[in-house]
């Protein structure tokens, strides 16, 4: 079945849907995105995307093209168009079509509205049960990480970076040796005290909906959960460390740079949070009237 996608108005076979060359989101990186999760046809913490979403959008002055219930609409459209069971929605707005300059073109410019759909959510179960090796690197990008920018180049050379060393995933770290996140998650570690902490979340990061809803999962659960940034030296003498993100969801850590975490297997805490996490989205049902779309 060929992929179908959104562009500005209108449904169309991925293949045929394009975007102008002179959409500042090609040209400047001028545009946000989300990535949300679909599971059993419904989406994971919608609300909190849209929230985020409509966040990006204000701290950029891109102005929102669609209202947030058309938003929801087309993202139910899209997804049932695609028949998407288990899977992820990608939604990107760029500031919009104009002549190539540096400044933002006039009001009456509309910004493009782009969302698509994927097959497939998750990472595979054998991977989260062996727990995965990442490696770490300087933080090079911006200082407004918690802007869900479409400007990635950074985050795509440490993922990269980390696929050719046959790691999960990048940490990236400060001058000063501080864990802000990782390439496309957040990052995660549980003192030897069973506290668990990770980054707050500042303009270093980007504050993720599951790191959001893996916060609310771990307190209800009874742990103790620090919001305050910690070292690659206390990773490396951590009982654990895991990482979480849409496409991740709770994803434990067991080598740093071939160093191993603890005893180099997956610890109890973060596979009793992936567990709980998993439990969360399993309590999606297939219901496409409930508040589940609802920003
Ligand atoms: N940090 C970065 C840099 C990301 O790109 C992402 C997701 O794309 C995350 C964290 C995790 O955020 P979320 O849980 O909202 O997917």
């Amino acid at each position: 079945m060929s992929h179908i996608a959104y562009v500005n108005g209108r449904y169309l076979p991925q293949k045929h849907a394009q975007i102008h060359i002179e959409d500042r989101g090609h040209q400047f990186a001028d545009g946000v995105y989300e990535v949300i999760c679909i599971w059993h046809g419904r989406p994971a913490d919608y609300t909190a995307h849209i929230a985020r979403l409509n966040r990006s959008l204000r701290e950029l002055a891109i102005r929102p093209p669609v209202s947030n219930a058309a938003l929801a609409f087309i993202v139910k459209e899209v997804v049932g168009r695609n028949r998407l069971d288990k899977g992820t929605v990608y939604i990107q707005i760029n500031r919009g079509v104009a002549p190539r300059a540096h400044v933002f073109p006039g009001a009456a410019v509309k910004p493009s509205l782009i969302v698509t759909a994927k097959h497939g959510a998750g990472p595979a179960d054998a991977v989260a049960r062996a727990g995965v090796k990442v490696i770490t690197l300087p933080d090079t990008r911006w200082k407004r990480c918690d802007i869900k920018s479409v400007g990635l180049l950074p985050n795509a050379l440490a993922k990269q970076a980390a696929a050719e060393a046959k790691a999960y995933e990048a940490l990236l770290l400060t001058p000063e040796g501080t864990v802000t996140e990782a390439s496309v998650s957040n990052a995660w570690m549980v003192t030897p005290e069973r506290t668990i902490v990770t980054h707050p979340a500042t303009s270093s990061i980007l504050a993720g909906v599951t790191r959001g809803r893996v916060l609310k999962i771990a307190r209800e659960a009874g742990y103790v959960v620090e919001e305050r940034p910690f070292t690659l030296a206390e990773a490396l003498k951590a009982k654990e460390v895991f990482l979480t993100g849409t496409t991740t969801f709770v994803m434990p850590v067991v080598r740093i740079d071939e160093q191993p975490v603890a005893n180099g297997v997956p610890g109890t805490v973060a596979c009793e949070l992936r567990q709980r996490y998993q439990d969360y989205i399993d309590s999606l049902t297939a219901d496409v009237s409930g508040s589940a779309w609802d920003a």
